[in-house]
């Protein structure tokens, strides 16, 4: 198996904060959430969309627009040689790089951040400790590998942020009392609410009330007081 390029978004204002960036999907995901809202791109089987060589063309003509690049998935430490392949030659055209991950492969994780290969790591967290399993599909799920990530990037010199998809279904108030005792301190964390793409893998899912989202929010900030409700319509004067 190896690293395919399933998806490109040329330009985003809203994947990398602070930078105009586009957005690389790669395909394969060891995970199975049941709300994931990219279910296409969890199989190893998904199409590539192009090579990697392709794509950096595309950005060495793009890169006086562009500030950086974010690689998502997916889960794209799940090809470790090529990520990091790719990861060095956007580097090389001056752009920075951003790095969304689900965190299960901490050691992938160590050794980009020990060779400067990313600037910016996005990982999920995706429920309280205990809800885990459940959440991302896995019933024997350990996940210690998803604690070693994030105690990496919390000790380390790596710019990064958590974040949370609420779903109404997967989530309560249980799981973000856990969080704030698991990565209290942490530099930055963000609460997404739940949008159905129309590619969520189970779908029926719903998103949490403004009332409810705010609870949780409240219950973070014990820990995390900068914690931020993203990606919502709703006016953040609320939160
Ligand atoms: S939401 Fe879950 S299943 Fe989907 S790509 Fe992310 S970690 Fe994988």
């Amino acid at each position: 198996m190896f690293m395919k390029i399933c998806g490109l978004q040329k330009t985003t204002l809203l994947d990398f904060p602070g930078h105009v960036a586009a957005t690389v999907f790669l395909g394969g995901c060891g995970l199975r959430c049941p709300f994931c809202h990219n279910s296409d791109l969890i199989s190893m089987d998904a199409p590539a969309l192009m090579e990697p060589e392709e794509l950096l063309s595309f950005l060495k003509k793009r890169r006086s627009v562009l500030d950086g690049v974010c690689i998502t998935g997916g889960e794209p430490t799940l090809f470790p040689e090529d990520l990091e392949r790719l990861l060095d030659s956007i580097k090389s055209l001056g752009l920075l790089t951003k790095l969304d991950t689900n965190g299960f492969r901490p050691d992938v994780l160590r050794r980009l951040c020990a060779a400067g290969l990313i600037d910016y790591a996005a990982m999920d967290i995706k429920a309280g400790r205990s809800n885990y399993p459940s959440a991302c599909g896995v019933p024997s799920l350990s996940i210690e590998p998803a604690e070693e990530s994030a105690r990496l990037l919390m000790e380390g010199s790596v710019d990064y942020e958590f974040r949370t998809t609420a779903v109404k279904g997967i989530h309560s108030l249980s799981d973000f009392v856990d969080i704030r005792s698991w990565i209290g301190g942490c530099r930055r964390y963000f609460l997404q609410n739940f949008q159905d793409s129309g590619r969520v893998a189970q779908p029926g899912f719903q998103p949490f009330l403004p009332s409810e989202l705010k609870t949780f929010l409240d219950a973070v900030r014990e820990t995390i007081p900068q914690a931020q409700i993203r990606g919502t319509d709703l006016d953040p004067r609320d939160f």
